[in-house]
């Protein structure tokens, strides 16, 4: 009767002064892998713009039909650029067909992970949610 009692005490006490193999999420953080892929990004010029030219070849590789880049204007320059780009965060299985398909490098999937939502309507996110932050 006392053996068991004090077998599971020393389980106890070892686990006690062991290094514990959860963390406090969500003040703390692990850091992920290389390849992870979280929340699709527009990458910008150094001025700024967006390097997305407006091609919807990303819209087109898009297995799930995520994307949808709105009326490609024109520049002063004759450069192309999307009037609106909607990414629905509802849809996307974070693939990286977008990233792989982009000719300008100008959409690539960043490390973000914590994207849930109460309200599935803040899951669509527009040009300037796709933007990096900061
Ligand atoms: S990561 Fe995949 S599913 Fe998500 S928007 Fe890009 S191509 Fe579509
Ligand atoms: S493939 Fe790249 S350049 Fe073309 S619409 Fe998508 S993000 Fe823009």
């Amino acid at each position: 009767m006392i053996l068991p009692l004090l077998k599971g005490l020393g389980t106890t006490f070892k686990a006690i002064f062991s290094k514990p193999v959860t963390i406090l999420y969500p003040e703390q953080k692990r850091p992920v892998y290389d390849r992870f892929r979280g929340r699709p990004e527009l990458q910008l010029y150094d001025n700024g713009k967006v390097k997305c030219v407006a091609c919807t070849l990303c819209k087109t590789v898009c297995p799930s039909q995520a994307i949808r880049v709105i009326e490609p204007a024109e520049g002063s320059y004759g450069e192309k650029y999307p009037v609106e780009f909607i990414i629905d965060l509802t849809r996307c299985i974070f693939c990286g067909f977008c990233q792989e398909a982009c000719p300008k490098a100008a959409i690539s999937l960043n490390k973000e992970y914590e994207l849930a939502q109460y309200d599935k309507k803040l899951l669509i996110y527009n040009i300037d949610m796709l933007k990096p932050k900061g």
